[in-house]
């Protein structure tokens, strides 16, 4: 009995989830739902809901979360929400603000579209640009280097998807949809829902969700085997949140990988993460050529 209602839950947990996530943004007050903090605690409370569900019901014993490897997650998860927050409110929107005026975009009836509707539309317009720049980061080089450092995680959790190189975290920060007017709430509630199926595609959480969830969104076992050692076996399942991308581009692959991680399972230190996209130049100063340990272009 209380297997099957355990299973239950962790059937639909992920779906409800989001459901929660979304009647939560439409039911708030204005003020709070417009309030910069609130996505962020939100989002913070969230995440590490997730991360407890990894002591209830684990995938597997390999990823279980050390004390040594939480810290350095941490890390990570707080460089993503201060310095790497900080370089896409004021590098990177401007311009693009400055790109839709120029362009003469102006689009002030989004925001009065039902909630729903913008919610979906700002999701689909974020991952579609997230899967192509994720495709491009594993076939050209100079993008591979900042992407890189991500896939040397030796195992996976709901903090992984904030581990990499923060060159890394401003590009996913960019986005195509600055160039419209979506209303504010619309847009922390889409980044919320986002953010959390991410956070699911990482998890160390044995869920069994139905069949519909795993046709449209990232689960842990698609996102696993994009983490997969063998660099080829990684060149599948860009999408992060909506593996619908994939299987629409057939670049979806199913199965689940136990063993992730790059170069044998190589550890990769802070430091190393911090430096990787800018070695070749490092080496080129330093006299030396490194060559690379990928079958890129
Ligand atoms: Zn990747
Ligand atoms: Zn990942």
């Amino acid at each position: 009995m209380a297997s099957s209602i355990k299973a239950t839950v962790f059937k639909y947990y992920q779906p409800a989830t989001l459901v929660v996530i979304f009647a939560f943004w439409s039911l708030l007050p204005a003020d709070l739902a417009s309030s910069g903090w609130t996505i962020v605690i939100a989002a913070i409370c969230t995440k590490f809901m997730i991360l407890g569900l990894e002591a209830v019901n684990e995938r597997h014993a390999g990823w279980r979360l050390t004390r040594a490897e939480f810290l350095s997650d941490l890390f990570y998860f707080v460089i993503g929400y201060t310095v790497v927050r900080y370089a896409v409110r004021h590098g990177a929107e401007p311009p693009q603000f400055a790109l839709k005026d120029w362009l003469g975009i102006h689009t002030p009836w989004l925001e009065h579209a039902p909630m729903i509707v913008q919610v979906a539309l700002i999701m689909l317009l974020i991952e579609w640009g997230h899967y192509w720049l994720h495709r491009a980061m594993h076939n050209w080089h100079p993008l591979w280097l900042t992407h890189a450092p991500h896939h040397y995680v030796r195992q996976l959790n709901a903090l992984k998807g904030a581990v990499g190189n923060p060159l890394e975290l401003f590009l996913i920060g960019l986005s195509v949809v600055t160039l419209f007017d979506f209303s504010l709430t619309a847009l922390f509630c889409a980044g919320h829902m986002l953010g959390t199926i991410t956070s699911f595609s990482h998890a160390n959480v044995r869920f069994n969700p139905p069949r519909w969830y795993t046709a449209v969104f990232t689960t842990i076992e698609a996102h696993s085997l994009h983490h997969s050692v063998e660099y080829e076996d990684t060149r599948c399942n860009y999408s992060c949140a909506l593996i619908l991308f994939d299987r629409l581009h057939g670049t979806f692959r199913a199965g689940e990988a136990i063993e992730v991680g790059q170069e044998g399972r190589r550890h990769m230190s802070i430091r190393e993460t911090l430096v990787y996209p800018f070695m070749p130049v490092i080496d080129w100063v330093r006299g030396r050529v490194t060559p690379s340990p990928n079958p890129l272009p």
